[in-house]
C-alpha cells in the first residue's frame, strides 16, 4: 500500500512537472486563429509557431525564408485548407519538411462560392469544434505520452465554445431581422451568415487578392440602397478605403472592423478566437440592433 501510494505520488509530480522547452512539441501553424486553437489543446506541452502572423492577409501572403526553417524544424503542421493557403504547398517542399500536415477542416462540408470552396469554416463556432478535434487527434497521435492532458485541454477549450456560440446566438437574437444584412470587404462571414442567420454582401469576392470592378461597386451600392442594408463593415485585412466610400455614396453607416481571416496583437482587440468572436458580435449588435 506504502509503495502504491508512493508511485502515485510520483506519477502526480511528473505530470504536474512544467515540460522542458527541447521536449514540447515544435508545431507550425500557417496563419494566427489556428495557432490559437493549437496552443489551447497543446498547453505547454507544445511549442507554437504562425507563418502568417497578427494582422496579415493569409489569402496572398509571401513566405520568407525564415518560414521555411521553422518547418523544416516542425514535428506538425497545421493548416486550414480548402484552398486558404496557396502558398503552403511549394514552401513545404522546398523546406524538405518531414513534418505531418494536419488539415484543421478535414470533415467539415465546404459552403461554396462560385466553383471555389470558401476558406472561413472557423467563423462558425460549430465548425471551430472540428478545428479543435482535428488538432486534439493529431498532437495525441504525435505524442501519445501526453494524450490525456491534450484531451483534457481541449474538453475545457470546447466547452468555452459551446458557451461561446449560445452567447452568439444570443446577442444575435436581439437584431430585428429586417436589420440582418450588412456588408463587409471581402467574402469571409458565409459559414458565420450560415449558422445565425444574418446576410453578409461583399464587393470583393472570397479572397482578398481580386479587386472589384467599377461595375460590382455600382451593384453593391443599388444592392444596399434597394434593401436599405443599415450598416458596412471594415475589416482588419482588408483596404478600408472601398467600404468607406460606399458607406459615403449610400448613407449606410460605418459599422466598425470586423475581425475576419486574423487575430491581432496581443494588446489589440481580439488577441484570441473567443475575443475575436466576441469583438464580432458586439460590433454587429451595436451597429445593428437599434
Ligand atoms: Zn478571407
Amino acid at each position: 500500500m506504502q509503495r502504491l501510494f508512493s508511485l502515485v505520488c510520483l506519477l502526480l509530480i511528473a505530470t504536474a512537472a512544467p515540460v522542458r522547452a527541447q521536449e514540447r512539441l515544435k508545431i507550425v501553424a500557417s496563419f494566427s486563429i489556428l495557432g490559437d486553437f493549437v496552443r489551447n489543446v497543446g498547453g505547454d506541452r507544445v511549442s507554437v509557431t504562425t507563418l502568417v502572423g497578427p494582422d496579415s492577409d493569409a489569402h496572398v501572403y509571401s513566405p520568407t525564408p525564415a518560414d521555411a526553417k521553422k518547418i523544416a524544424d516542425a514535428r506538425l503542421i497545421v493548416i486550414n485548407g480548402l484552398g486558404f493557403e496557396g502558398w503552403l504547398p511549394r514552401l513545404v517542399k522546398s523546406a524538405g519538411s518531414k513534418a505531418t500536415v494536419v488539415t484543421a477542416t478535414s470533415g467539415i462540408a465546404p459552403l461554396k462560392l462560385g466553383s471555389d470552396a470558401d476558406p472561413h469554416a472557423w467563423q462558425s463556432v460549430a465548425n471551430a469544434r472540428i478545428y479543435v478535434g482535428n488538432i486534439r487527434d493529431a498532437l495525441v497521435a504525435a505524442d501519445p505520452a501526453s494524450a490525456q492532458g491534450f484531451r483534457d485541454n481541449a474538453e475545457a477549450y470546447l466547452a468555452k465554445l459551446d458557451a461561446l456560440d449560445r452567447e452568439v446566438r444570443e446577442a444575435l437574437a436581439k437584431i430585428p431581422p429586417s436589420r440582418r444584412k450588412l456588408i463587409t470587404n471581402h467574402d469571409a462571414f458565409g459559414y458565420f451568415a450560415t449558422a445565425y442567420g444574418l446576410e453578409f454582401i461583399a464587393p470583393v469576392g472570397v479572397s482578398t487578392e481580386s479587386e472589384p470592378s467599377a461595375r460590382d461597386i455600382a451593384g453593391i451600392i443599388t444592392q444596399i440602397k434597394a434593401a436599405m442594408i443599415p450598416a458596412v463593415f471594415l475589416e482588419n485585412v482588408s483596404d478600408p478605403r472601398l467600404i468607406r466610400r460606399i458607406s459615403a455614396e449610400t448613407g449606410a453607416k460605418v459599422g466598425g472592423t470586423l475581425y475576419s481571416d486574423s487575430l491581432t496583437a496581443e494588446k489589440g482587440d481580439a488577441p484570441t478566437y473567443i475575443d475575436m468572436v466576441r469583438h464580432n458580435i458586439k460590433a454587429l449588435t451595436s451597429a445593428l440592433a437599434n
